[in-house]
């Protein structure tokens, strides 16, 4: 018998295939992760190609990164994220990763290994891929409060109760802006008293950053919460990906950190990380590190590259705006205010499982079950259409 006889079939993880499958011309795909143009179409900024050509001219060997990767992408990461004036950069143990995910991975791992208790609290509902990384990694996964069904909102009153009731000194895992897959943030204030109850219980803040300047088109705007925990004296660990605010999906270009109390502890720090990674991948790829250093470290590619990724939030906050004006032209009389008070990405419709399939089967209009669709995926174009659709299901 073959040694994978047992091996059980296991769900499917993506869920393009009906789209696919679907021959209807004006079929609309809003569970892409993944920014499209106008025309619907992928986009490479302009600041990347450029950054490539430079890159490629420049004829640069192909020998191995170190562990923790480019140092010169690793080092402008970290500005980006922790602010150029932060007390952090003096303490950061950092390692490019893997884009967000392998950064998460990591992080999960080092808590596996180091943290003293191996709990991690994630919010309900966060990513679907969270619990599997944090579970794969060997941590076990709790969940705190996080959306309010009723007002298509967040549940701060559930979500500070669920962070004072955990163990003191608990792991909490806080998406630091564009929550995938709510698109439902916390104000700055309520970041604030989120930080209070964090510190009071002595629980450690680990932050993915998968959108910096994706979700309000502002970079400083969208680290307000890692910057004002680290101000606050956290010593966070953080998730930061490269795929969206830069478009390098495919590249897999992200960053894992750890604010250490100081540098001794950091170079402590610095060699696990080191010991963790090396049997995972030894070191990571070049080729995106190399596109994102040259955007960060050059000014006038940087300020480009800014102007970019407000264009893309700018975009995705039109299509907001769009739709719901579309579904309040058709005589809608529900409340679709949360359409444009959502950020990033994606939009938590509140459309029920049942009203999402006969939005694929009726209208071919493809999302994930739980009412998110990607407005990314919303054109000029097909908004009207999409509109009569969520309209005819759910009026
Ligand atoms: N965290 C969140 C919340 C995300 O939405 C994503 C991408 N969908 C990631 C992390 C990681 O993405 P990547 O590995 O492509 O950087």
């Amino acid at each position: 018998a073959s040694s994978w006889a047992n091996v059980p079939q296991g769900p499917p993880v993506c869920i393009t295939e009906a789209f696919k499958a679907d021959k209807f011309d004006k079929k609309i795909n809003l569970g892409v992760g993944a920014y499209r143009d106008d025309a619907g179409k992928p986009y490479v900024l302009p600041s990347v190609r450029q950054a490539e050509e430079k890159v490629i001219s420049s004829r640069l060997n192909k020998e191995y990164a170190g562990i923790t990767g480019v140092p010169e992408f690793t080092k402008a990461a970290a500005v980006l994220a922790y602010g150029k004036d932060s007390s952090a950069l003096n303490r950061l143990a950092i390692t490019q990763s893997i884009s967000g995910t392998g950064a998460l991975r990591i992080g999960g791992a080092f808590l596996a290994r180091f943290f003293p208790n191996k709990t991690i609290y994630i919010p309900t509902p966060s990513w679907a891929n969270h619990a599997a990384v944090f579970k794969d990694s060997g941590l076990e996964v709790k969940t705190y409060a996080y959306y309010n069904k009723e007002t298509i909102g967040l549940d701060f009153a559930g979500l500070l109760k669920d962070v004072k009731a955990a163990p003191n000194g608990s792991a909490f895992l806080f998406h630091a802006c564009a929550h995938n897959p709510t698109g439902v943030d916390p104000t700055p204030e309520q970041w604030k008293e989120i930080e209070a109850a964090v510190k009071e219980k002595g629980h450690f803040a680990f932050f993915d950053m998968a959108y910096q300047g994706f979700a309000s088109g502002d970079i400083h705007k969208d680290a307000f919460a890692v910057r004002y925990f680290v101000e606050q004296g956290h010593n966070i660990a953080l998730a930061q990906s490269f795929a969206k605010n830069m478009g390098l999906y495919g590249e897999r270009i992200g960053a894992f950190s750890i604010v250490c109390a100081d540098a001794e502890e950091q170079k402590r720090v610095d060699s696990q990380v080191k010991i963790l990674v090396r049997p995972l991948y030894s070191n990571p790829p070049i080729h995106g590190a190399r596109i994102a250093a040259e955007i960060l470290n050059t000014p006038a590619l940087y300020d480009q590259w800014l102007l970019e990724v407000k264009e893309m939030a700018d975009r995705i906050i039109t299509m907001r705006a769009l739709l719901k004006e579309n579904l309040e032209k058709l005589g809608s009389k529900h409340d679709w205010s949360h359409i444009t008070s959502q950020i990033g990405m994606f939009a938590y419709t509140g459309l029920t499982p049942e009203q999402m399939d006969k939005l694929a089967k009726e209208h071919s209009v493809y999302a994930t079950k739980d009412g998110r669709i990607s407005v990314a995926g919303i054109t000029s174009e097909n908004v009207g259409r999409l509109a009569e659709a969520i309209f005819k299901v759910k009026g």
